[in-house]
C-alpha cells in the first residue's frame, strides 16, 4: 500500500490526504503567490487521482489567473491549494501537511519577483530605500490599505499555526495598527486561533493580511506589500516547529520559541 500523508488547514474545516510519491517542493516567489500566502509559496504536487478531500466544508476556490484556481479555507483563512485547469494535478502548500514530509525544496521560481525584504536563498539584501507610504493588497484587490515605509524589520514565524495558515511559514512587519489606513476591506474575515491571536484575511481570495496578538501587538503580512518596503527580514522564531522540507540558510538569528 502506498504511503499516505494527511494535511489540513488550521481549523480543520479543510482536511485531505495524498498518496506518495509527492513531488519535491517548488518555492514560487511570483507577485501573486507572495500576495496570497503572506510571504512566498512552497508547494508539493500530486496527480488528482492520488488526492482526496476528507473535509471540504471550509473550502473556497478563487480564480487565480486564466489558467488556474487557488483553494483556501474560508473559516481560518489557510492558503492550501493551487490547481491548473490544463493538468489533472493539484499543488499543495507543504506547510499544510501533517508531521514529517520527507520532502525538500528542489527549486525556486520567479525569483525576480521576490520581495525586497528577503532573498530566495542566502542572506537578505540590504534594505531598500523607501519613503512615504506603500500599499498593501490582497490577491483579488478587494482589501487594500496603506502603511508608512520603511516598515523596518520583519520576523519569520515557523510556528504550527503560521505554517498551517500560510502553507509555508509567515513573515510579518510590526506596525502600529493606527498607522494602517484602509481604502477597502468589505470582504475582510478574521479568525481567532487558540492562544488568542486574531488574523485578518480576505474572505474572497484568502490572502493573509494581518495578525493581532492577544496583547494587541499588530503586524502586517510581508507578502501583501508593494515594493519597495524598505524592510528587511531580521530573525526567525518558533524554529522548533519548522517544517522538515526547508533549511534556514540566511544567517539570521533563530529562536526555537518566541
Ligand atoms: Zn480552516
Ligand atoms: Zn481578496
Ligand atoms: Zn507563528
Amino acid at each position: 500500500m502506498a504511503e499516505v500523508h494527511t494535511g489540513s488547514c488550521l481549523c480543520g474545516a479543510v482536511a485531505f490526504e495524498v498518496e506518495a510519491p509527492l513531488r519535491p517542493v517548488t518555492a514560487c516567489h511570483c507577485t501573486q503567490c507572495r500576495a496570497w500566502s503572506g510571504h512566498y509559496v512552497a508547494a508539493t504536487s500530486v496527480p488528482l487521482d492520488r488526492f482526496r478531500l476528507l473535509n471540504d466544508v471550509g473550502l473556497r476556490w478563487v480564480r487565480a489567473s486564466a489558467a488556474a484556481r487557488r483553494g483556501f479555507c474560508g473559516v481560518c483563512g489557510a492558503r492550501l491549494f493551487w490547481q491548473p485547469d490544463a493538468e489533472a494535478r493539484i499543488s499543495i502548500g507543504a506547510g499544510a501537511l501533517d508531521g514529517p514530509t520527507g520532502l525538500a525544496i528542489a527549486e525556486h521560481i520567479f525569483t525576480e519577483d521576490a520581495g525586497d525584504y528577503y532573498a530566495p536563498e542566502g542572506p537578505p539584501p540590504v534594505a531598500t530605500v523607501a519613503q512615504g507610504h506603500t500599499t498593501g493588497a490582497c490577491l483579488c484587490g478587494a482589501c487594500r490599505f496603506t502603511v508608512p515605509v520603511p516598515v523596518g524589520e520583519a520576523t519569520a514565524c515557523h510556528c504550527t499555526q503560521c505554517r498551517k495558515l500560510s502553507g509555508h511559514y509567515a513573515a510579518s512587519f510590526d506596525v502600529a495598527e493606527t498607522d494602517v489606513v484602509w481604502q477597502a476591506r468589505a470582504p475582510l474575515a478574521t479568525y481567532t486561533s487558540p492562544g488568542g491571536g486574531t488574523r485578518g484575511f480576505c474572505g474572497d481570495c484568502g490572502s493573509g493580511l494581518w495578525f493581532r496578538a492577544a496583547d494587541g501587538a499588530f503586524s502586517v503580512e510581508a507578502g501583501c506589500l508593494a515594493l519597495p518596503t524598505g524592510g528587511r527580514l531580521a530573525s526567525h522564531i518558533f524554529t522548533a516547529f519548522k517544517g522538515d522540507y526547508y533549511t534556514l540558510d540566511d544567517g539570521l538569528p533563530q529562536s526555537p520559541g518566541a
